[in-house]
């Protein structure tokens, strides 16, 4: 009979008509069949190897010593060993799927009946991102290169990898996901360019929507997925939900009652720009038109117009369509990002025409964004009219603490040096610091649950515009301290004493943290000494 499943599509049929077949199947096995359910498992950790009822062996690869122990695991158990048979990772990927799956019987139906007119590649990319979702993971990394194609995740901020595939599969699963699932059809995956698309994806009855990217790369091409949000999380959140004070979060939402002005929002990439963005957008009064320029549309925002762009071309670029949407009596425009001269030029001329602006740009501090603006092009002057800049907003995310399984500072795992300097920064307060734990079911096994915003907000008002006249950021910053202000290292200090923040994750944000300030420069025999220690510790 068949000795190697190459064809996928062959793989699709047979894995539908081995589905019932498969011996080791953790959904079919009786709870109490504890020595079927271990075999289960431990195919499920393989996933290189399925037995079918019949005895048969299914695997990648039959001169493994997994073959061997799995035959010894059959026979110990009182089942005759078959045939091997040689599978395509995909088939064998395909069958543990089926049986791992956990969705009630409805929704398998509803799911089988929608997905039975698409091709195996497409199931097993809905499947990826069923994994991705499931595990709660911000990115998906296909690496394809000659001899593997590596699958990594992206989980509250770190990379870990999650598979390895057959080249072949990766750039099946790159070309079905560009050319069959994105926004624009028309787009033709070309792995030699960059290329990137907006992908909304059903997945096991949710709404998943997905930002593509791709590189090319030395012996391949990189593509990475960013999950952009699901089922109810595609709809925003409130601003205190994501992590802003409510002294912030009151300081915007005046912002927002403005008539006109501009409100800008700056983060580096991944800081959840977007999502604070879609938040303000609901603070807005239905009676108002809002217009907002994206790329592309991640959060769906109803009482809104939004305008996805394609910023490959020209003529539908954010300052074209900003330019357009100025004709078509708005009240608010929402630029998704300031990425140029031409965009920020909109953003001004919008604001001082009477509406108002929220914007995005990349910079490293709220009162950053003046010094960009000026390098763009925009003039002080302008900057520092009074019917342009309203509010300034610079956010970050930290990882928040598992509630579950966090632990004290003097029981974490952190270096002694680490513990030292911290001990000296915080005094009384290091006490109740907490830390990341040893993991648990909840937070799978990371010790850190989600992400909090840290934010810096100010109010653009009198005394700031004359330090915007004169391009003065760090006098501005100082006189902000003195009238009560907190920048996001100040906000993020405020969560590791309030026991919500590891310091390490801290300092992954504001550096390190030590009672010795910035002002005093990096001291070299302080690091000798450190260095010293640290080594001692760990020898
Ligand atoms: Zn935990």
């Amino acid at each position: 009979m068949f000795k190697r499943m190459n064809d996928i599509n062959t793989g699709d049929r047979l894995s539908n008509a081995l589905k019932g077949q498969v011996l080791t199947s953790q959904a079919d096995l009786d709870p109490k069949d504890k020595p079927l359910l271990e075999m289960a498992d431990w195919c499920q950790q393989r996933n290189t190897i399925v037995v079918l009822k019949s005895g048969t062996i299914l695997t990648v690869d039959p001169i493994s010593r997994d073959v061997q122990n799995c035959k010894t695991m059959l026979i110990n158990r009182g089942i005759r060993p078959g045939r091997v048979v040689t599978a395509t990772q995909q088939l064998i990927t395909l069958l543990l799927a089926n049986v791992a799956g956990e969705e009630d019987e409805e929704e398998q139906r509803a799911t089988t009946e929608a997905e039975s007119s698409i091709s195996a590649q497409q199931q097993r990319l809905r499947l990826l991102v069923q994994e991705a979702v499931t595990a709660d993971i911000s990115d998906i990394h296909i690496e394809v290169r000659p001899e593997v194609a590596r699958i990594r995740f992206r989980k509250y901020g770190e990379l870990y990898l999650h598979a390895e595939w057959f080249p072949r599969l990766g750039r099946e699963i790159a070309s079905v996901a560009f050319n069959k699932e994105t926004d624009h059809a028309t787009a033709h995956f070309n792995p030699l360019v960059p290329q990137d698309a907006s992908m909304p994806l059903r997945v096991a009855g949710q709404e998943v929507r997905l930002r593509l990217a791709s590189m090319p790369a030395h012996g391949g091409f990189d593509v990475v997925m960013r999950i952009l949000g699901v089922g109810d999380a595609a709809k925003p959140v409130t601003l205190e939900q994501l992590g802003y004070t409510p002294e912030q979060v009151y300081i915007i939402s005046r912002a927002v009652q403005m008539p006109h002005g501009a409100v800008l929002l700056s983060g580096p990439t991944g800081s959840g720009k977007t999502t604070t963005l879609a938040s303000c957008m609901q603070l807005i009064r239905d009676t108002r038109k809002v217009y907002t320029i994206e790329d592309p549309v991640e959060k769906v925002v109803p009482t809104v117009t939004q305008v996805p762009v394609n910023t490959d071309k020209d003529d539908r670029s954010f300052a074209s369509f900003g330019r357009a949407a100025l004709r078509m009596d708005p009240d608010y425009i929402v630029l998704g990002e300031m990425r140029d001269e031409d965009t920020a030029n909109v953003m001004v001329r919008a604001a001082i025409t009477g509406h108002l602006v929220f914007s995005t740009i990349h910079t490293n501090s709220a009162p950053g964004i003046i010094t960009r603006l000026v390098d763009m092009g925009i003039s002080q002057t302008l900057l520092s009219d009074s019917n342009v800049l309203v509010c300034l907003i610079f956010q970050r995310l930290v990882p928040k603490l598992c509630k579950k399984c966090n632990v004290p500072i003097s029981q974490s795992t952190h270096a002694k040096v680490y513990l030292d300097r911290w001990r000296d920064y915080f005094g009384d307060k290091y006490e109740h610091i907490r830390a990341r734990g040893p993991g648990c079911s909840e937070c799978q096994k990371t010790g850190v649950s989600g992400r909090s915003v840290v934010a810096e907000v100010i109010w653009v008002d009198e005394p700031g515009r004359r330090f915007i006249r004169a391009c003065d950021m760090i006098g501005w910053e100082s006189y902000l301290k003195q009238k009560g202000w907190k920048n996001y290292k100040d906000r993020t200090i405020e969560l590791v004493k309030e026991g919500f923040v590891d310091p390490g994750d801290a300092e992954g944000i504001v550096g390190e943290i030590s009672v010795y300030s910035s002002e005093e420069g990096f001291d070299y025999n302080r690091i000798r000494e450190e260095m010293t220690q640290y080594m001692n510790n760990n020898h």
